[in-house]
C-alpha cells in the first residue's frame, strides 16, 4: 500500500519511496538518561513505534536506530554552554554519572515495555562510540570545517556549510538575538557549535575521553550522526524525533554528516509535535508537576490507555495532556475491551472469511499508511466491532492484526477481562461487600463508600446491577 509521511525538509506530505526495495532504516533521537522520561518523551516514542509497526505491516523489513544519550548534552541545547545534564544528574543524586546513566536507561526501558513500544533493532550508547565521533570530528577537521576555541573546544563552522539550516526553511537559532552567552563570543558565526568540548581545568570530570585535540567529551550533536552512519550507512530513509530538534540538533546533525556522505544523508525528516500541559505549556522535566509515567500508573490507569489517548491524536498536532481527557480515553478503552471480550467468548465464532478480513485489514491500515493518521483508524475499529454481519472468527483475526499495527493489547486485555469477570472472590471481600449493602440499607452512605474504597484497594471493583452488587476482579 502507498506510504505518505509529512517531510520536514520539503515540507509537504511525500510518498515514500525506499532506497532498496522492501526495507526501511531509520533513526530516532533517543532519551537522554539524566532523570525520568517524561510523558512527553514518551509520546515521541510512541509515534515512532507507529511509524515502524506500520511500515512492518507493510511488509517492510525495518532497521531502527535509538540512540541512549548518556554524555555530551548540556544544559543549553542551543549554544553549548551550561552543565553537563548527566553530570548535574549524579551530582543531584550522588552518584556516579555512570550509574545515572544505567539507572535511567533501565527505567526508560521499563516505561518504553509498558507502553508496548518495540525494541529497537540497535540502541547504541553515546559512551560506546566515542571512537567513532572523534573519528567524525577528524574527517570534519580535513574537510576544513573545523575551528579550535582555545580552553573551549573543536567547533563547527556553519558559514562553510551552504545549506545551513535548510530543515527549517533557512531560520537558524544563532541568528536570534540573546542566544549567546559570553565565552562563545569566540564563536565565528552564531550558529556554530561544539564537535569537541574540552574539560574544564579547574574540576575532573566523570565522563572525559582523550582525543587527538586533547582531554574532553564530544558535543551532543556528534553522537547522532556517527552513529547513524556506522548503523545505518551513509545514506537511509527516516529519522525522527521531537519537534524541538529540527531548528537546533537535526540541523547540526545535517552539518556534520553531508559533507562527509554526500546528500542527502537523510530521504525523509519526520518530526512529531509536542505534548502540551493545560495551558499550552510544553511537557518538560523542570515544569511544575513531573509528569512520568508512573505519575498514570499511581493513578490506577492501565499505561495502554495513556498509549490510545496519544493515537487519538495526530502526531504533527500539539497534544493537550489532563486527567479529564485521560478519564475519556479511559472510557474509550475501557468500551472497546468490553466489546472484544465478548467477540471472544462467542458461542458461534463460525469460519474466518478472507474477502471480509482483508476489506478490513486494508480499510485500517490505509489511514495509518497515509500520513499515520491513527484516529482514523480507531474510528474503523469501533465500526468493526458494530458491524454484526461479521462474525466473531474474522474479527478476532481482525483484531490480531490492530493489536499488532496499533499495540493497543486489545486481545490481552480482553483475555484479562474475561478472566477477571470469572474468577471468584475471596470470602474476605465477599464479606466487605455484604457489610457495603448492609450499611447501603441502613442508608449510612459514608461507610458505604469507606467499604467501596477498601474493596477497590484490593483489586476489586463492585458493580451495582439491579440484581444487587457484583464483584470483579480489577484487569
Ligand atoms: P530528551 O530526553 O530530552 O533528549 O528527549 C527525547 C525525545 O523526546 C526527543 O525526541 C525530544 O524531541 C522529545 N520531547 C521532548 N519534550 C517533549 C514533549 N513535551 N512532547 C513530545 N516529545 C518531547
Ligand atoms: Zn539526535
Amino acid at each position: 500500500m502507498t506510504i505518505r509521511l509529512f517531510n520536514t525538509m520539503t515540507r509537504k506530505i511525500e510518498e515514500f519511496k525506499p532506497l532498496v526495495p522492501g526495507k526501511m532504516g531509520f533513526y530516532s533521537c533517543g532519551p537522554t538518561v539524566y532523570h525520568y522520561a517524561h510523558i512527553g518523551n514518551l509520546r515521541t516514542m510512541v509515534h515512532n513505534d507507529i511509524l515502524k509497526r506500520m511500515f512492518i505491516e507493510n511488509g517492510y523489513n525495518v532497521h531502527h536506530v535509538m540512540n541512549i544519550t548518556d554524555v555530551g548534552h548540556l544544559t543549553s541545547d542551543d549554544d553549548d554552554s551550561g552543565d553537563d545534564k548527566m553530570e548535574r544528574g549524579a551530582a543531584r543524586e550522588n552518584k556516579s554519572v555512570w550509574d545515572i546513566a544505567q539507572f535511567y536507561t533501565d527505567e526508560f526501558l521499563r516505561d518504553y515495555d509498558d507502553l508496548n513500544i518495540m525494541r529497537p533493532t540497535d540502541m547504541p550508547r553515546a559512551t560506546d562510540y566515542i571512537a567513532e565521533q572523534i573519528d567524525l570530528v577528524k574527517k570534519l577537521q580535513d574537510l576544513g570545517y573545523t575551528y579550535e576555541i582555545p580552553g573551549d573546544g573543536i567547533y563547527y563552522d556553519t558559514s562553510k556549510f551552504a545549506a545551513y539550516g535548510q530543515l527549517t526553511g533557512g531560520s537558524v537559532s544563532g541568528n536570534r538575538a540573546g542566544a549567546r552567552v559570553e565565552y562563545n563570543d569566540a564563536k565565528r558565526n552564531p550558529t556554530d557549535f561544539a564537535l569537541w568540548k574540552f574539560s574544564p581545568t579547574d574540576k575532573k570530570r566523570q565522563m572525559e575521553w582523550d582525543s587527538p585535540w586533547g582531554i574532553g567529551f564530544p558535543g551532543w550533536h556528534a553522537e547522532c550522526s556517527a552513529m547513524s552512519m556506522k548503523l545505518l550507512g551513509n545514506h537511509f530513509d527516516i529519522h525522527t524525533g521531537g519537534e524541538d530538534l529540527s531548528r537546533v540538533h537535526h540541523t547540526n546533525e545535517i552539518a556534520q554528516s553531508e559533507p562527509i556522505t554526500g546528500a542527502p544523508w537523510v530521504n525523509y525528516w519526520v518530526h512529531f509535535s509536542f505534548l502540551v500541559d493545560k495551558s499550552g505549556e510544553k511537557m518538560s522535566k523542570s515544569n511544575g508537576e513531573f509528569l512520568g509515567l508512573d505519575a498514570i500508573r499511581k493513578r490506577g490507569y492501565d499505561t495502554m490507555v495513556y498509549r490510545y489517548f496519544i493515537l487519538l491524536g495526530h502526531y504533527q498536532t500539539q497534544l493537550r495532556f489532563s486527567w479529564d481527557a485521560m478519564d475519556a480515553a479511559s472510557n474509550g478503552y475501557k468500551n472497546i475491551i468490553r466489546r472484544v471480550a465478548d467477540v471472544l467468548t462467542d458461542p458461534a465464532p463460525g469460519e474466518r472469511d478472507s474477502k471480509v478480513f482483508n476489506t478490513w485489514h486494508d480499510k485500517i491500515l490505509a489511514p495509518v499508511s497515509d500520513n499515520m493518521k491513527t484516529a482514523e483508524a480507531l474510528v474503523y475499529i469501533q465500526e468493526l466491532l458494530r458491524d454484526t454481519t461479521i462474525n466473531a472468527s474474522t474479527k478476532i483475526a481482525l483484531f490480531e492484526f490492530i493489536d499488532r499495527l496499533l499495540g493497543l493489547q486489545f486481545i490481552d486485555r480482553a483475555k484479562r477481562l474475561n478472566d477477571a469477570e470469572s474468577e471468584t472472590p475471596p470470602a474476605d471481600i465477599v464479606a466487605l461487600a455484604d457489610a457495603r449493602t448492609t450499611a447501603k440499607a441502613e442508608r449510612n452512605w459514608g461507610k458505604a463508600d469507606e467499604i467501596r474504597a477498601q474493596i477497590d484497594a484490593a483489586g476489586w471493583n463492585i458493580i451495582d446491577t439491579p440484581n444487587g452488587s457484583k464483584l470483579v476482579k480489577k484487569i
